[in-house]
């Protein structure tokens, strides 16, 4: 399909209001570590305008220093002049695929992401050959390659693809009461196919709220890996597919479980279809936000507590983060019974996954997921909480190679337990 994604040159004005201050250093995770002036946002701002006046071309050097960003936003977040710094390194990325071609990495992914049957089958590859392929680690905490692979380093730790995937499990609408509203559940294919307790969980929660919920079978990837790879034809192929997927039926909200998805579903649908494109992405919403809207808290204010107390922390995805949905889940994860929530310092910073980024910087990823490892260790908790499978990843494979004795889950499975809904059903 045809790139619809804007060209660099449409950021032309953006990149104009990049004003040299250099707020950005002070929240950069890569230049905290690499403290290279071409790896923060002011020089890829600096990268791209003269690519874009022809004062440079694309070489080595030039697409490793593009390559080396997390599109996480604490940048932007932060800029006084709102210079969207993500979307200029995307739309550089795809210059760079438009003049040099994609990545052999890229091209296998986007072949990957455009097929859902390949990606199904791949799945099921994993899941029925994972004893030959890979070996279990300690604590259930995921498994390791047996054997050497290409983009895989030994050492990184792989979760386990499910026996059963999510969208598979269910019936494409599960109804609720008559005045709850209804909402299309975005699956994402992190919690499709790897982390489907994640779904079982949300599903769970909203048929206790007596919501109205449907499940699209052919809705797709969220995009933004394609995103990351610097693939335009993907994003606007996926986001063709989401828009006919989740547009089909008229619903109140779209509930995202993955914060990455949340960033790729907003951004892509708003960028098709028009002004249904515009509305349906309005529609995009956490789903944190979603089941205290419609009383979940009520609900845990009635439950017992278990004798046994947990101490529990929270790491903020950066794409919740910028969206401003800090507070709700933890405030869901104070109202557990059972639970001794306690705040990690800067929970708020990026855990060093960045999408494409971790494949391709595998060391500097680990470098940055070390340090979100020492702040969580301070905490002295049993569990950190998330709200994003790809956080979940990251925030696992760090604490395996810090050796901490720490599980990593998402904030729906503790709310699901401490509800005891699996045992309710
Ligand atoms: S904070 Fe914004 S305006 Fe300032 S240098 Fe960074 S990108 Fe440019
Ligand atoms: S998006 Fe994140 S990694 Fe990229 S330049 Fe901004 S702060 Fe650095």
């Amino acid at each position: 399909m045809k790139d619809r994604q804007p060209k660099l040159k449409d950021y032309l004005h953006d990149i104009q209001q990049c004003v040299k201050c250099g707020t950005c250093h002070a929240y950069c995770p890569v230049y905290d570590q690499e403290r290279r002036e071409p790896v923060v946002a002011r020089g890829k701002m600096a990268l791209a305008q003269t690519l874009l006046e022809g004062k440079t071309e694309i070489d080595e050097r030039f697409m490793r220093n593009l390559s080396e960003c997390l599109l996480c936003g604490s940048c932007s977040n932060k800029c006084p002049n709102k210079v969207p710094v993500e979307e200029i390194v995307a739309a550089t990325r795809r210059e760079i695929a438009a003049q040099k071609g994609l990545s052999l990495f890229g091209v296998g992914l986007t072949q990957v992401l455009r097929r859902p049957w390949l990606m199904k089958l791949g799945a099921r590859f994993g899941h029925l050959f994972s004893a030959v392929l890979f070996r279990r680690i300690p604590q259930q905490s995921g498994l390791r390659l047996r054997f050497p692979a290409p983009y895989i380093r030994r050492d990184r730790t792989i979760p386990k693809v499910a026996p059963h995937f999510l969208r598979d499990s269910y019936p494409e609408f599960i109804p609720g009461a008559e005045d709850r509203p209804h909402v299309a559940l975005f699956t994402g294919c992190m919690i499709n196919f790897m982390f489907p307790q994640i779904g079982d969980a949300a599903i769970r929660l909203l048929k206790a709220l007596k919501i109205n919920i449907h499940i699209p079978k052919d809705q797709g990837c969220c995009g933004v890996p394609a995103l990351s790879s610097g693939s335009g034809g993907t994003v606007t192929e996926l986001a063709q597919r989401n828009f006919e997927a989740l547009g089909r039926t008229k619903v109140d909200a779209v509930l995202t479980m993955c914060a990455s998805c949340n960033f790729g579903l907003r951004s892509h649908l708003a960028k098709i279809g028009g002004e249904a494109g515009e509305e349906l992405a309005g529609k995009v919403m956490d789903i944190h936000p979603f089941l205290i809207k419609y009383g979940i808290q009520e609900i845990l204010a009635h439950t017992p507590a278990p004798a046994e107390v947990t101490r529990v922390t929270w790491h903020d995805p950066c794409h919740l983060r910028n969206i401003g949905v800090t507070a709700e889940p933890r405030a869901l994860l104070r109202a557990l019974p059972g639970i001794e929530f306690v705040e990690m310092p800067d929970a708020d910073k990026c855990c060093g996954l960045g999408g494409t980024f971790s494949v391709y910087h595998y060391d500097l990823s680990l470098r940055i997921g070390a340090k979100k490892v020492d702040s969580i260790a301070s905490t002295k908790a049993a569990v950190v909480a998330t709200g994003c499978p790809g956080c979940m990843l990251q925030l696992q494979d760090s604490i395996n190679h810090a050796g901490l004795n720490c599980r990593v889950c998402h904030s729906l499975e503790l709310l699901d337990r401490a509800l005891n809904l699996e045992q309710s059903e």
